[in-house]
């Protein structure tokens, strides 16, 4: 039987990426996982699976973990630039060190491994990016300025990388979840906006679980090579904004 190949996570330790690593592995995938915390990747306890501590703004690490895992399993065919982190706060009192931790984080930390794998996938015809975005992505929300402004930035980003490589059969894909329950909020650091985003969340009943998000990139990986899903919206039901 033909060995499949090798699929990059980004932000695996917690959350939607977590729910990716668990849905890329049942579906047989031998997977690299990357986040700053091993311990929890390593307790998925998944097969045929390299776990590597690595900032996603190091691009050095990112690249020499991709390298190993592909010394390992083969070149990378799919990719999913999952890391983040949401600080929300307000223009006037939010401290510039969060607004560059998100820049730094959910901007430059999807180009640490596209670059790693995308001149590769052009040369061989054949390979996919899934960036994470948000309905944040889409439009605006008070106290979101900045985590906005990333999300907007993984939009631009992936459709016009997608344009450029699509003559190169690469796919880029953008996945843009609204509310799902994942400890993502917490690292917020003003309280009050926290109680408010969780206030929110109960208005709509809970958010997705990071499950049904793995069943989107799943959807859109699984398509033939030849058909792109350019772009998934997901939210709950009762999300209106
Ligand atoms: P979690 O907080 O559960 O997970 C975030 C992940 O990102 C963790 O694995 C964390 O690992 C990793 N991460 C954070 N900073 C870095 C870094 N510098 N280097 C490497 N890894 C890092 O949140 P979610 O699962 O919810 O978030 C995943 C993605 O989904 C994010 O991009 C987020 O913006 C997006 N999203 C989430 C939504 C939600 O409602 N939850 C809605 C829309 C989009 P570690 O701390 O170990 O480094």
């Amino acid at each position: 039987m033909k060995t499949k190949p090798l699929v990059v996570i980004t932000g695996a330790s917690s959350g939607i990426g977590a729910a990716f690593a668990r849905r890329f592995s049942a579906e047989g995938h031998p997977l690299l996982l990357l986040a700053r915390r091993r311990e929890p990747m390593e307790a998925l306890a998944l097969p045929d699976t390299l776990c590597r501590s690595a900032d996603v703004t190091d691009r050095e690490a990112v690249t020499a973990a991709i390298r190993e895992a592909e010394a390992r399993y083969g070149k990378t065919d799919l990719l999913i630039n999952c890391a983040g982190i949401m600080l929300l706060g307000r223009p006037d009192t939010q401290a510039y060190d969060e607004w560059s931790r998100m820049i730094d984080v959910n901007v430059k930390g999807i180009l640490t491994g596209t670059q790693a794998v995308l001149p590769d996938m052009v040369a061989r015809r054949g390979g996919t990016v899934i960036n994470i975005s948000s309905v944040a992505g889409r439009k605006t929300y008070d106290s979101h300025g900045v985590y906005c402004g990333t999300k907007f930035a993984v939009h631009a980003i992936t459709e016009n990388f997608r344009h450029e490589t699509a003559g190169s059969n690469v796919r880029f894909i953008v996945l843009a979840p609204g509310v799902v329950e994942t400890p993502l909020v917490t690292h917020t650091t003003d309280q009050a906006i926290k109680d408010g985003y969780n206030a929110f969340k109960e208005t709509m009943g809970g958010g997705m679980q990071p499950e049904t998000i793995a069943d989107c990139a799943w959807f859109a990986y699984a398509m033939p090579q030849s058909v792109c899903v350019r772009e998934v919206v997901i939210a709950p039901t009762r999300q209106p904004e």
